[in-house]
Formats: structure tokens, C-alpha cells, sequence
């Protein structure tokens, strides 16, 4: 361990005090090694502290009413979007559209801007390496509208084919949209490259950072995202509450998705008019303890600092990725470190990662096994399934020391 990994490990140490679920024990008398992270993250006690807040101190709807109650829970609603617009950089909080997650940003995107925009002869491009989340809306609209799906292809190092991009972004490519950090090969892409290169073509760019908001600092403007999505149950944050950034005239001429309350400006028996950006896309009583509570997680990430939090992974990872390495038999997906964020997945020759991921329970090493919501990836690297191990600020190296002990006893025992 060098002196840098010390002093990571010293802060990770004082930061898990924050987190009262890492203090449990397990069942079988293990402390709990949550390396589980790309699913969801943990919730710092502040995070539970503003939600317990709103619901025990000033529980009310929010927008409508006009005593005290919902007043004050409509200005902790909208401070948490401003804290969100600062989190990422957007120029203003009526570009963060609150919705359930990442998923629901990507299909409000789709049934929206994607209706109106597409239709046959027109192409939508996205890479082999998205989660379903980037794949299936945009099947879901192919088969009523008829335009045409592309993929970028992955090498087998896990990394985008850039090669190929000339081919694939052409004047009808309506829309680039692609995973800013994978969820399995954990490549983190080169997203200024395919911003321009989907520019050149006069494509609008989407681009799902539900793996990279929660790991480092995101900049959207610097991005030059048309459209930025993420999910706050991976950063700290409660579920049922995420993020869709959108350009402002984009978001402007863009149709609602859902129709109901708070959306609307004015109703009457023939017709509706529309309520004003991000309102319009909030249809119904939104997730407000939810939203206060993501507010609650963007303050605790920025008092720690995202570039610390990517420091720390990234310092984590290549502990991981050089250990893990030793285990025989043992197969890391993806890139070299430098080139992934804080994860890793692999499978280990001989055992199905289901089994895998039951035999590091009994050490308390909770890890992900399946094909992660990412099965046309899983398809492209000529597997069924792998193992996750995936890292946050909470993690230590010697988390890692216990994994990789763990992973030695599996290769043991499957090979005997
Ligand atoms: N995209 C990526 C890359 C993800 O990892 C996930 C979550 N696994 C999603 C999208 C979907 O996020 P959510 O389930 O929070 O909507």
C-alpha cells in the first residue's frame, strides 16, 4: 500500500461513520462488504435525516397550496432542483426535469422529442455496450414510428470502435445515444469525440450518466449534452426519484409525456394548455420527500468532492483489478484501469457467477451476478453472465483484500 492509498483509506474510514447501514453485521456474524454500488449505493445519514425532516416537520403537497406547510415544502422541492442544476452544471434549474430515474428520463425522452422527431428513414444510433435502459425505449418506438436502429460495436477490449463512427453517423442520424460510463466493461467514453462527431452531422446527443454522475464530476455544458440523464438511488440519494437535463429550446418544443395535475396551465372541456419547463414533463403529485432527500445526497457528495470521490475509486479499481487478476482462472472485462471508472466484472472459469455471488455472501461480500441489465453486451463478449464488484467513497482496500481472499476460496473449491 502506498503512503496515497493510506491516506484514501484514512478519509474512506471516517466517511463510513456517515453511512449507518455499513455498521451491520450480517446474519452468519460477517460485517457487511458492499461492493454492490453500480445497482445502488448507500444513504448517508443526512440524506435519511432530510427526508425524515419533510415528513415529520412539514409534510405537504407541493405548488398548490398557499399556507405554510406547503410553502415550505414547495421551496425544499425546488431547492434540491437548483442543487441538482449546480451538481452538473446546467445553466438553469428549469433544465432538470424531475422524474423517477434514469429509465423514465430516457423514455420521456423517447415518447417525446423521439415522436416527434422520428420516423422512417431517419436513424437513431446507440452503442453495444448500453444498458436496456438505452436499448429497449428506442425498440419500443422502432416498431410504431420505423425508423432504424444502429449500434457502435465494442472491441474486445470492451472499448467503443471508433473506427467504425464515420460509417454509422450519417445526415440521418437523427440521434447519438450512448452510455457515458459502462455498467459492466466499466469504460468510461470519450464523450467529446462523439459529441462532435454526432454535431457534424447535425445528430442530437443523449447521453445516460446513470454510472457517471454518482463517480465524478460532470460538467453538461462542457459535455454539450442535448440531453443528460442519471438516477439519484446510485449517488447517495433514495429510489424513485432522477434527473433528465435537456437543452432549453429542445425541452421548450418538446410534447408532454404524461398528462395530469401541475403540468398544465389551463384546462377545459375541449382542450389543455401547457405549463412552462420542467412543469410540463411533471405530471401528478411528483416524489417529494425523494427529490428533498437527492437534494440532501448532491450536498454530502459536493462536501466530500466529486474529484476526491474519482480519485479514490480509480485508486480502489486498480487495487482491484491488479489483485483480482492473480486469482486463477479469473477473467476482468473491459479495459485497463485507466481507462474504466470504479468497477469491475468478471467471471471465474468453472463457476456460474450465481454460485460465485453466493459464496462471497457467506465472507459478507455482497457482488452482483447476471448480465446486468446489459444482455446484448453479454452477447457480444460470447457470455451468459458475470460477476460486479463495483466501488464507492465507503470502500477500502482492504474490502478489496477480502473479496479477492474470497474469490481465491471459490477457485479452491470449484476446481477441486
Ligand atoms: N443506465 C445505466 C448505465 C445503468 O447502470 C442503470 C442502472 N443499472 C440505468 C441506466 C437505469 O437506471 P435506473 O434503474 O435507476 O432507472
Amino acid at each position: 500500500m502506498t503512503i496515497s492509498d493510506t491516506i484514501l483509506t484514512d478519509r474512506t474510514v471516517a466517511l463510513r461513520q456517515d453511512f449507518p447501514i455499513l455498521q451491520r453485521m450480517l446474519p452468519n456474524g460477517r460485517p457487511l462488504i458492499y461492493l454492490d454500488n453500480a445497482a445502488t449505493s448507500q444513504k448517508p445519514q443526512s440524506v435519511l435525516d432530510a427526508m425524515d425532516d419533510y415528513y415529520r416537520r412539514y409534510n405537504a403537497n407541493v405548488h398548490r397550496g398557499v399556507h405554510t406547510l406547503s410553502e415550505e415544502a414547495t421551496a425544499a422541492f425546488e431547492a434540491a432542483r437548483t442543487k441538482v442544476a449546480k451538481f452538473v452544471n446546467a445553466p438553469s434549474a428549469r433544465q432538470i426535469v424531475f422524474t423517477r430515474g434514469a429509465t423514465e428520463s430516457i423514455n420521456l425522452v423517447a415518447h417525446t422529442w423521439g415522436r416527434a422527431n422520428l420516423g422512417p428513414g431517419d436513424e437513431v444510433l446507440i452503442t453495444e455496450m448500453e444498458h436496456h435502459a438505452n436499448i429497449v425505449p428506442w425498440q419500443i418506438l422502432q416498431a410504431q414510428l420505423g425508423f432504424t436502429l444502429r449500434y457502435v460495436p465494442i472491441t474486445d477490449h470492451g472499448t467503443l470502435d471508433l473506427r467504425t463512427l464515420p460509417d454509422l453517423l450519417t445526415p440521418r442520424t437523427r440521434l447519438f445515444s450512448f452510455v457515458h460510463a459502462s455498467n459492466v466493461v466499466g469504460t468510461v467514453n470519450p464523450v467529446q469525440e462523439l459529441v462532435a462527431a454526432a454535431r457534424a452531422v447535425g445528430a442530437a446527443v443523449l447521453i445516460d450518466g446513470a454510472q457517471s454522475a454518482p463517480h465524478m464530476p460532470v460538467d453538461v455544458q462542457a459535455l454539450d449534452a442535448d440531453f443528460f440523464v442519471f438516477s439519484s438511488h446510485k449517488m447517495c440519494g433514495p429510489t424513485g426519484i432522477g434527473v433528465l437535463y435537456g437543452k432549453r429550446e429542445l425541452l421548450e418544443a418538446m410534447p408532454p409525456f404524461m398528462g395530469g395535475g401541475d403540468m398544465i396551465r389551463e384546462v377545459t372541456m375541449t382542450g389543455s394548455k401547457w405549463n412552462t419547463v420542467p412543469y410540463k414533463f411533471e405530471a401528478g403529485t411528483p416524489s417529494i420527500a425523494e427529490a428533498i432527500g437527492l437534494g440532501a445526497a448532491v450536498d454530502y457528495l459536493q462536501q466530500v468532492g466529486m474529484a476526491w470521490i474519482q480519485a479514490h475509486e480509480r485508486a480502489i479499481t486498480q487495487y482491484a483489478y491488479t489483485r483480482m487478476a492473480e486469482v486463477e482462472g479469473l477473467h476482468i472485462l473491459g479495459p485497463a484501469p485507466d481507462a474504466r471508472g470504479g468497477l469491475v466484472a468478471f467471471t471465474l472459469e468453472g463457476v456460474h457467477p450465481h454460485d460465485l455471488s453466493a459464496i462471497l455472501d457467506r465472507s459478507g461480500v455482497a457482488v452482483r451476478a447476471g448480465h446486468h441489465c446489459a444482455q446484448p453486451l453479454h452477447d457480444r463478449l460470447g457470455i451468459h453472465a458475470s460477476a460486479r464488484a463495483s466501488f464507492y467513497l465507503y470502500n477500502t482496500l482492504e474490502e478489496v483484500d477480502v473479496l479477492v481472499q474470497a474469490l481465491h476460496k471459490a477457485q479452491e473449491i470449484f476446481t477441486l
